[in-house]
């Protein structure tokens, strides 16, 4: 039988999210039932929410940084139990065949993987995510959170964390790279942690002072103020790796000019308009520009075992689901420190 699962909707662009209810189905044979405990609010349910990218199917329930309990399983599921700390991301299936699949990178699936919220599944129901008390998904594309997090710090891992440990691992950040971090919100702080942690020398790229203390707390070494024309002659040709996770326009030209000879300047952040950026910047010093999005089930999985072996978590601010639209401005005013975080029990 479905059940109703209370929920936090977005109805409309502009109306403030509202209590609401969500139906789950009965969990397939190889599905698990999840009772959520806790919800990150990620900047992309705020771009969502608001129809800042293309295509938003209102009413949505956002929020695809979930971590609960197993509450029941389908007869054929072998990879969780009743009762084991779980998390789900920013998809929930994929094709499972295409190249991509098979090489365990889901989330570029050539046939679309299928998002935790404003997509269709494969029984043809719109996904609902993390902003409820309840979720169905596949036992393949679940997570198990060691027992060395806390489920509330764990949370942000299923999104902003692998966010920043996929292009960390995938270019080679560790000992003897120089890495950036451009913004430092609910991304950048893990990236800082992550890159850190794998032995980097970190360089918080911030619009002003005010988190200074925080980051070399968080493990940087050095923090600099973008707001500061002089940052920009100091660092000139100084990083191999630069990660921004802005979701606002930047001079894209600015920060190339901060990377040595093949350095890399990986995109995660999304703005809504398109960046514009010259020719020359990548042929100076041969440099790169790419971009990266989340990571694969597998790399989740690792970067779970790796923050719980180095007593990694996200800092988070717990908030009642009242206060979701009063978080929303305050990320959007680069206000948090550094994730909100939705207690699921007061859905
Ligand atoms: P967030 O918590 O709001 O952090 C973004 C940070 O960017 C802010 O804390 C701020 O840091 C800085 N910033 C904000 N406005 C700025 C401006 N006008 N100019 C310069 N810097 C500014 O957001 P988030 O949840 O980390 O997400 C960041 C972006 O990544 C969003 O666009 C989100 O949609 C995207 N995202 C992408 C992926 C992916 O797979 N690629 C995954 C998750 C999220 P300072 O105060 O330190 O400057
Ligand atoms: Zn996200
Ligand atoms: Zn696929």
């Amino acid at each position: 039988m479905p059940t109703l699962a209370k929920a936090y909707v977005a109805t409309s662009p502009t109306a403030p999210l509202q209590p609401g209810t969500v139906e789950r189905r009965e969990p397939g044979e190889f599905e698990v039932q999840i009772a959520i405990k806790f919800t990150g609010i990620c900047h992309s349910d705020i771009h969502t929410a608001r129809g800042d990218w293309a295509s938003v199917k209102y009413p949505v329930v956002v929020g695809h940084e979930i971590a609960g309990v197993v509450e029941a399983v389908g007869a054929k599921v072998t990879r969780y139990a009743m009762g084991d700390r779980v998390g789900v991301g920013c998809f929930v299936d994929s094709c499972r065949d295409c190249v991509n699949c098979r090489a365990g990178e889901e989330q570029h699936c050539l046939v679309g993987s299928v998002s935790t919220y404003n997509s269709v599944g494969r029984d043809g129901l719109p996904t609902a995510g993390g902003y409820s008390t309840s979720i169905v998904v596949d036992e393949n594309y679940v997570l198990g959170i060691p027992d060395g997090i806390s489920l509330h710090a764990a949370a942000p891992l299923l999104c902003a964390g692998i966010t920043m440990y996929s292009p960390l691992r995938n270019w080679n950040a560790g000992p003897g790279k120089r890495v950036a971090i451009i913004g430092m919100g609910g991304l950048g702080h893990m990236g800082v942690k992550i890159a850190a942690a794998i032995g980097a020398e970190v360089t918080v790229l911030s619009q002003s002072l005010k988190k200074q203390e925080d980051a070399l707390g968080l493990g940087a070494q050095h923090y600099y103020a973008t707001s500061d024309p002089a940052t920009f002659v100091v660092l000139a040709g100084h990083f191999d790796l630069i990660i921004n996770t802005v979701s606002a326009d930047i001079d894209v030209d600015q920060y190339l000019s901060l990377l040595a000879l093949d350095g890399t300047m990986v995109l995660v952040g999304l703005p809504s308009k398109p960046l514009s950026q010259r020719a020359w910047s990548l042929v100076a010093s041969r440099r790169n520009l790419a971009g990266s999005k989340m990571g694969g089930i597998r790399q989740t999985q690792e970067m779970l075992n790796f923050c719980a072996v180095r007593g990694l978590g996200a800092e988070v601010e717990v908030i009642p689901a009242s206060k979701i639209n009063d978080a929303y401005e305050r990320v959007l005013a680069s206000d948090v420190r550094y994730r909100f975080v939705v207690d699921a029990g007061t859905f």
